[in-house]
């Protein structure tokens, strides 16, 4: 795969995307459906609409490619292959766009070899198109953009996804220490609700940091390459190798930001581990 190639792709995509953001800006009248029961997962015609064009219109010009959008695999695992394969998030931050907060937006990224080569993040509500391919640098609507270059934690904002908190019960005590112990060590906290914008707003320097677990592929594929090809930092929270098929993550402007913000962190899950085994043994 050539940069070349990766270009070819990106000029393929882009005004697809530009296109489906017309449906996303003149939505009327949104009904929202609750996916599988789970009640803060919204789903709306246009989420099914949007992913419907993109994938229509990939299939006719590259028949052989795969995809994995967010609508077409709900329920189900897909495996990422070296085959080429647009994975598309048709409207990230749906709760956002139900109530019209203008962060929402239409995530796609193309892996190739189980990398990502191509980004685009649009948000037709603001006019902001983020787009990057591997190599050449990220850019917002045209002009070349970087992180903030933060290295100083004190100093720095941080979009932590908070609702993601809700998933289980471990998740919720890990979520409520770590933000007590980061709101004392930081600038300041946001809770966004997109994703895919998050990244961008961590690669444009609205702010440095952004961090989220238990995502899926579709809402950071593109943002993730976006924030590298900004200069960003982005790290597997779990320790592990970042995975785009199972994204546990922090995007920092720095790797020095990052450091700083995992030592706090895991003060804060040392904590919560010795008040759990107090509280166990007081059971007992
Ligand atoms: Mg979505
Ligand atoms: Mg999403």
């Amino acid at each position: 795969m050539t940069q070349h190639e990766a270009q070819i792709y990106y000029e393929f995509i882009l005004p697809l995307v530009i296109d489906a953001g017309k449906i996303l800006k003149d939505a009327q009248h949104i009904e929202v459906e609750i996916k599988n029961e789970v009640v803060w997962d919204w789903v709306t015609i246009y989420d099914r609409k949007i992913e419907e064009v993109l994938i229509k219109r990939i299939k006719e010009r590259y028949p052989n490619h795969r995809y994995i959008g967010e609508e077409e695999s709900f329920g189900e695992t897909r495996e990422l292959t070296d085959h080429p394969t647009w994975i598309i998030d048709p409207i990230d931050g749906t709760v956002n766009f139900v109530r019209n907060f203008p962060m929402s937006g239409i995530s796609v990224a193309l892996a190739i070899q189980k990398e990502i080569v191509v980004g685009v993040v649009y948000n037709p509500h603001m006019g902001e198109l983020y787009t990057a391919v591997k190599g050449k640098g990220a850019y917002l609507n045209g002009n070349r953009i970087r992180t903030s270059c933060c290295k100083e934690m004190r100093k720095s904002v941080l979009n932590y996804e908070l609702s993601l908190a809700r998933r289980n019960e471990h998740f919720f005590k890990m979520y409520m220490y770590r933000t007590k112990h980061l709101i004392k060590a930081i600038t300041g906290i946001r809770a966004l609700g997109c994703a895919v914008l998050g990244l961008c707003y961590v690669a444009n320097g609205r702010t440095d940091a952004y961090q989220a677990d238990g995502l899926y592929p579709w809402d950071v594929a593109a943002g993730i390459l976006i924030v590298r090809e900004a200069g960003g930092y982005v790290i597997d929270t779990s320790g592990k190798e970042f995975d785009v098929m199972e994204p546990n993550f922090l995007a920092t402007a720095t790797r020095e930001l990052s450091d700083q913000l995992m030592v706090v962190e895991k003060r804060a899950d040392e904590e919560l581990l010795n008040d759990t085994k107090l509280s166990e043994s007081l059971r007992t």
